[in-house]
């Protein structure tokens, strides 16, 4: 077959001979591609997955594995948290806009306790137990965390808390390296193969066929050959974020240029171009994950200050949150100013992140002499603390809506750990979906025989952040997905 390195689609009518067919054929064997899989073979289906690493996983398997459920899951009845699909609503538009898709998250919400059963179903493993600790993540196997900032400022005041972030049990965890996405995956990936699923590795997906208005499927190269891959019923698009794809950081997501974190290298951004070459309409192109390296730990119990020696974000809210208010909106620049008695006391509460206790820059009696120290502008530091220490005295923080139990006076001496340009993060928007998971066009019509699932799409979140969507809304609607193409 003649090479042709376009991302245009290709004509069916230019292919002498299909290499590979099936009903559905999903590109992409992370999270998205495997719930997609499943369904599909469930409806049916003959399918085959294209997957251009050796291995299935994707950045699903490597991450911590928060999966975001609610609206009164098992796990959260159980553990004796109140949520309905309506709380859970509330929560996720206030925090994941502005401009969040109120008909998926509606969608999202009221299909989340089914979802939790669907994967109990599919043998992903819960422990009943609840992580209460500022952190990242459980340094321990429990099953349910926060992991949204659901019950701290704004948020606890605009829907009644409820922790969300379901984790797959699993033991011997290292963040970043070895976490529950592990757990999640290798369930549904023997789920997937025990339903007849076939995967081709080593395989990676390249432009679009199509027939007509009509995509019947993908050109892929494998060990250097391009082959064809005929699609009978539909195509599943499935493979990743463009955290890595430079020239598309830098047109719509600049704050992330050079900084792409929690994603992996084969999320370039193929499939959202691939699509968009067929008119796929796109959204939320600048929402951006933004991980921060500070232990929750130590931030809850000091202040965060930005360039100018201001408070800017309540330290006890999702990690994730202060990671966005710092790179998008304070230049990247914190500080976490800390006392002597608190750091220790961080230092030695569990963590999932030991490695983000860093040692203090600059040591101090007094504030002043902190301030100085550090070179910021005399006065600014020093009002900060004292209109901080001012109303911590009655375990208040009307500023920024801290809870009273992490408000306390900061003493002597004092500390501030350097934490300027300390973010990484990856890119939450891409392909506008359907609920049912179809791709839409400019127009505003679907793409016949285009799905596509996972963070190729865009998703729950249009700018804020929860730790589970990516996962949640990826295994959601890879679901939907893979109905949807087996249909046709
Ligand atoms: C360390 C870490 C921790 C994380 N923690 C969490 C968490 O706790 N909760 C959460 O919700 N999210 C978390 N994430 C993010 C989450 O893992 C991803 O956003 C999610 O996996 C995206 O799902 P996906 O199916 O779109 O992509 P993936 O799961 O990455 O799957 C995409 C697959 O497509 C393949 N692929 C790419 N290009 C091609 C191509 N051209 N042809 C064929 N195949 C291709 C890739 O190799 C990959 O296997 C974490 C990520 C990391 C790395």
């Amino acid at each position: 077959m003649a090479e042709a390195s376009s991302i245009r689609p290709q004509s069916a009518a230019s292919i002498e001979q299909w290499d590979f067919e099936a009903d559905v054929v999903v590109a992409g064997y992370g999270i998205a591609g495997v719930s997609a899989s499943i369904e599909a073979a469930r409806a049916g289906a003959d399918v085959l997955v294209l997957e251009r690493t050796s291995g299935w996983g994707g950045a699903a398997a490597l991450a911590g594995g928060f999966i975001y459920l609610g609206g009164g899951t098992p796990l959260q009845q159980a553990l004796g948290f109140e949520d309905s699909p309506a709380n859970m609503k509330s929560f996720m538009m206030a925090a994941l806009g502005p401009g969040a898709d109120e008909e998926k998250i509606t969608d999202y919400c009221e299909g989340s306790v089914e979802h939790y059963n669907w994967l109990v179903d599919n043998g992903v493993p819960f422990k009943e137990s609840f992580y209460g600790q500022p952190g990242w993540e459980t340094p321990f196997d429990d099953g349910l965390m926060y992991s949204g900032g659901e019950n701290s400022a704004p948020f606890n005041t605009i829907a009644t808390p409820a922790p969300r972030g379901h984790v797959p049990q699993m033991s011997g965890k290292r963040t970043g390296e070895k976490g529950g996405g592990f757990m999640l995956m290798k369930p549904l990936i023997e789920t997937a193969e025990s339903l007849g699923v076939r995967a081709e590795y080593d395989m990676r997906v390249q432009r679009l066929v199509v027939d007509g208005d009509r995509v019947v499927g993908i050109i892929a190269k494998q060990y250097g050959k391009e082959v064809a891959v005929r699609a009978r019923t539909g195509v599943v698009l499935a493979t990743g974020s463009f955290a890595y794809n430079e020239a598309m950081i830098q047109s719509y997501a600049p704050r992330l240029i050079g900084r792409p974190g929690a994603a992996i290298e084969e999320h370039d951004g193929k499939a959202i171009q691939m699509a968009q070459a067929l008119g796929a309409d796109l959204a939320h192109m600048d929402a951006t994950e933004v991980a921060f390296f500070g232990d929750p730990q130590l931030m809850i119990r000091g202040i965060l200050v930005n360039g100018r020696g201001q408070r800017y974000v309540n330290e006890d809210t999702y990690p994730g949150r202060i990671g966005q208010e710092t790179l998008l909106r304070n230049e990247n620049q914190a500080y976490l100013i800390i006392d002597e008695a608190s750091y220790e006391e961080g230092c030695a509460a569990d963590s999932s992140t030991p490695f983000f206790r860093f040692q203090p820059k600059w040591v101090a009696e007094t504030v002043e002499e902190l301030e100085s120290d550090m070179g910021l502008p005399e006065g600014t530091l020093q009002s900060t603390v004292e209109v901080y220490n001012r109303h911590a005295a009655r375990g208040e923080d009307p500023v920024l809506g801290k809870k009273k139990e992490w408000v306390k006076p900061i003493g002597s001496p004092v500390a501030a750990l350097d934490l300027r340009n300390f973010t990484a993060g990856f890119t939450l928007g891409g392909l506008r979906t359907s609920i049912n998971s179809e791709v839409i066009h400019v127009s505003g019509e679907p793409i016949p025989g285009l799905f596509a699932a996972g963070r190729c799409t865009a998703g729950v979140c249009a700018g804020g952040y929860a730790s589970g969507t990516s996962l949640g809304d990826g295994s959601f609607y890879g679901r939907r997905a893979g109905i949807s193409a087996a249909k046709g």
